[in-house]
């Protein structure tokens, strides 16, 4: 198989990045590199699906790497897990004895150690440029189950299921493989249902993720977790600030005293971002140093600012998502940047991701949350128009059509960025508008 061959059937099977972030995976293959990196790090707490598919589907995906290394005409293929998944860490040696051109990386646990910039820095030495994406420095970063996504493509299968790990207060914590849509509510009773009469649910980590508002929403190709917590716990108060409200806050208590800055991750990469500094300038309204807010630009929210470093309480995180928004509004885009220079005591300012568990409060819901093979049967699926980076899908079913599980039901327009949508049971399509629902 050449490279072209390999794109062709990746964005037919409609993959896109299985860890959260979306972005089309025939787009992000697209490309000669030197090295292909698959992020086994699943930093998030809590999260259980990429280690368990490391040690359950090794095979499948070592084979996966090797063709992905040989169509990319790349050097190597590495595997970046963390020293922690010892069950993955030793299947993965043993399928890899032998193989010249694919390696093992083991990382340490700390947070964020799956950011794709974190990552590329930890395994390759290189900093992609503030506001960059890997391949300038001459790498391709997968995470592990878009891989199996990829696998999958290669025999023509296209992307129907998704690995979800169901937990927090649940009665019994479970990985699960379900249809691309299945209800949440329908997922949670797949663990057993919520321990709670009062809860929430986030979708994805504790600390990205989003706290879902409407119960009957569904799981999209992009969801990794859902975790149920108790709806008076501190990590949802955290989500749900205003914005006016956190710069209150800030101008009220900020003491300027740079622990944001100080473990921001990519602060610590050398860029340009500092949150302390956006914080005072928009706290106090300073406009003499607008690059100083721009830089706002290039946090990626991962929450470390509020979660972890500030003794306030306060969200640098909130106000730069803010400034972000408000930039995108104006099609502002800070000038790309040239590889910078780690800070020189980064390695000591990596988050413990054991102590990060502590702060968030989750310590009691440190649980195992096995893979389970059984097959679910789904009898109503809600599939979104857009579940990925770019532009949203168009249908092409109506109301009435009868379709099998893995018809395409929704295209990407001509010409634009996106990802197509399969059918992920079979049966009838019953609404297409605002997204299209097939039922059994
Ligand atoms: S850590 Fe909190 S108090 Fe300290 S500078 Fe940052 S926002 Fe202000
Ligand atoms: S959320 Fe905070 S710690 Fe994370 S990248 Fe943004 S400013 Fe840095």
């Amino acid at each position: 198989m050449d490279l072209a061959g390999l794109v062709s059937l990746v964005k037919s099977a409609g993959v896109v990045g299985a860890g959260g972030a979306g972005f089309p995976t025939h787009q992000k293959i697209n490309n000669q590199c030197e090295t292909v990196i698959i992020n086994g790090a699943e930093c998030e707490p809590l999260i259980q699906v990429d280690q368990q598919l490391l040690q359950h589907e090794a095979e499948l995906l070592v084979d996966t790497l090797e063709t992905l290394v040989a169509v990319t005409g790349a050097s190597r293929g590495i595997f970046a897990v963390k020293a922690k998944y010892r069950a993955a860490v030793e299947k993965l040696q043993q399928v890899l004895a032998g193989k010249s051109r694919l390696e093992l990386f083991l990382l340490e646990d700390f947070y964020p150690a799956g950011d794709e910039h974190v990552l590329v820095y930890e395994v390759l030495q290189r900093v992609v440029p503030p506001g960059g994406i890997p391949i300038q420095v001459g790498a391709v970063v997968m995470n592990v189950e878009t891989l199996l996504n990829v696998a999958m493509a290669c025999r023509e299968e296209p992307v129907t299921h998704k690995y979800v790990t169901v937990t927090g207060a649940v009665a019994k914590p479970v990985t699960v493989r379900v249809p691309v849509g299945t209800p949440v509510k329908t997922i949670l009773q797949l663990a057993g249902g919520p321990t709670l009469s009062n809860y929430r649910v986030i979708e994805g980590g504790p600390m990205m993720g989003k706290v879902l508002v409407n119960p009957e929403q569904a799981i999209t190709k992009t969801t990794k977790g859902l975790i149920v917590l108790p709806d008076s716990h501190r990590l949802l108060r955290s989500k749900h600030l205003d914005t006016r409200i956190v710069l209150k806050r800030a101008m009220a208590a900020c003491c300027q005293c740079t622990a944001c800055t100080d473990l921001c991750p990519r602060h610590l990469l050398g860029h340009s971002l500092e949150p302390h500094r956006i914080l005072r300038s928009l706290s106090h309204n300073y406009t003499n140093d607008p690059a100083v807010v721009a830089a706002a630009q290039l946090c990626t929210e991962c929450g470390a600012c509020d979660m972890y470093a500030c003794p306030m309480d306060l969200s640098p995180r909130l106000l730069n998502s803010a400034v972000k928004r408000e930039l995108a509004k104006h099609q502002f885009r800070l000038p790309p940047g040239t590889e910078p220079l780690p800070h020189p005591e980064r390695k000591q300012r990596k988050i413990p991701l054991k102590r990060l568990i502590t702060r968030l409060g989750l310590s009691n819901y440190q649980r195992e949350a096995p893979l389970t093979n059984n097959q679910f049967a789904i009898d109503r699926v809600v599939l979104e128009l857009k579940q990925h980076v770019g532009v949203s899908c168009s249908p092409v079913v109506k109301p009435g059509t009868k379709l099998e599980v893995g018809q395409v039901v929704a295209e990407v327009p001509e010409g634009k960025l996106g990802s197509r949508i399969h059918a992920s049971i079979s049966g009838k399509v019953t609404k297409v508008a605002p997204h299209i629902v097939i039922e059994r």
